[in-house]
């Protein structure tokens, strides 16, 4: 199919940009990033903005930085420049799995990190890894600008905080001090799927082996991405690789938290079953690289 007929820009800078959402009708216009789920959406006319506010010309937003202890994800950073990272791959390993498993190399090449949290799709893989992480949303709009915690953006199923005229400038996160590491994992049906479910689990160690940070995150079990606080408080501050009554009880906790629905990659009982499969995976990987 044909997507619907629609006005294009293509701004310069971010204030053109900003101008131009601001303009239009709240519902009429688009952000176009890499376009790898909003072109698709159009093409079956779920989606048909009359604007198209195509922002890959804006210097700026581009790749990603590292300011004092936060990595900054410009709004056009794609998922391969996650993937080519020293920095990621060294520092935060969880956003390395999160890149490497997400769709094939073409949409990798196109794809922002920022679509993708715009997108919100329930099995997504950014936001999923990324709430297991201390993140937050910057967010650009003709009222000025404003910075959200990634649990406020993402309020339901493809819903955001996103006000009509704001677009997102970019992502920063936390690098966790030393000793730290994570680990995401999903998994799909076929090489280059949305996940069925995934785990995203970041830990830092304090002294003695124990661990003074405990992050866990849930994807696709959800209508927006879970963090399992009450698994997080059960391991806090406990020598994690040592106690496997520890690791089962934390493991019953994160199937309770699933609140998975039934459709074409699974039941209800499967899904949490393969959340708690992905968990035990997951926190051994990540241990592992602590
Ligand atoms: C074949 C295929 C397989 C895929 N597999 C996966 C997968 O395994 N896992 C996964 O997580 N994703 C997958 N995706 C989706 C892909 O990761 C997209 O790149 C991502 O979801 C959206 O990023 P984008 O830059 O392409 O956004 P676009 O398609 O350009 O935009 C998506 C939405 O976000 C909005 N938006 C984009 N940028 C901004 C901004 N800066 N500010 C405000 N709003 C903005 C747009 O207006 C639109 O509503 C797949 C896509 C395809 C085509």
């Amino acid at each position: 199919m044909k997507p619907a007929i629609f006005r294009y820009h293509a701004p310069k800078t971010l204030d053109e940009a900003v101008a131009v959402l601001a303009e239009v009708a709240p519902d009429d216009g688009r952000v176009l990033a890499g376009g790898q789920s909003l072109v698709p959406m159009m093409k079956l006319r779920i989606a048909s903005p009359r604007y198209l506010i195509d922002v890959n010309r804006i210097d700026g937003l581009s790749g990603l930085r590292r300011e004092g202890d936060r990595l900054v994800i410009g709004a056009l950073c794609r998922h391969a420049d996650i993937l080519a990272s020293p920095l990621v791959r060294e520092q935060l390993p969880i956003m390395a799995d999160a890149a490497r498993q997400t769709a094939d190399v073409q949409v990798r090449n196109r794809g922002t990190v920022a679509g993708s949290l715009a997108h919100a799709d329930p099995a997504g893989d950014w936001p999923a890894a990324l709430m297991a992480l201390d993140t937050v949303v910057h967010i650009a709009g003709r009222g000025g600008s404003r910075t959200v915690p990634l649990a406020d953006f993402i309020v339901d199923a493809y819903t955001t905080q996103l006000g009509p005229g704001e677009m997102i400038t970019e992502i920063s996160v936390d690098i966790p001090a030393h000793p730290s590491a994570g680990a995401y994992l999903k998994f799909e049906k076929r090489a280059g799927d949305f996940a069925v479910a995934s785990v995203g689990v970041q830990l830092t160690q304090a002294e003695s082996f124990r661990f003074r940070k405990v992050a866990i995150s849930l994807g696709a079990v959800g209508a927006k991405p879970i963090r399992v606080r009450a698994a997080e408080t059960l391991l806090h501050g406990k020598v994690l690789a040592s106690s496997v009554n520890l690791l089962e009880a934390a493991e019953e906790s994160v199937r309770a938290a699933a609140e998975p629905f039934a459709d074409t990659r699974g039941s209800v009982e499967y899904k949490r079953h393969l959340v708690g499969v992905l968990f035990r995976r997951s926190i051994s990987m990540a241990l592992d690289r602590v």
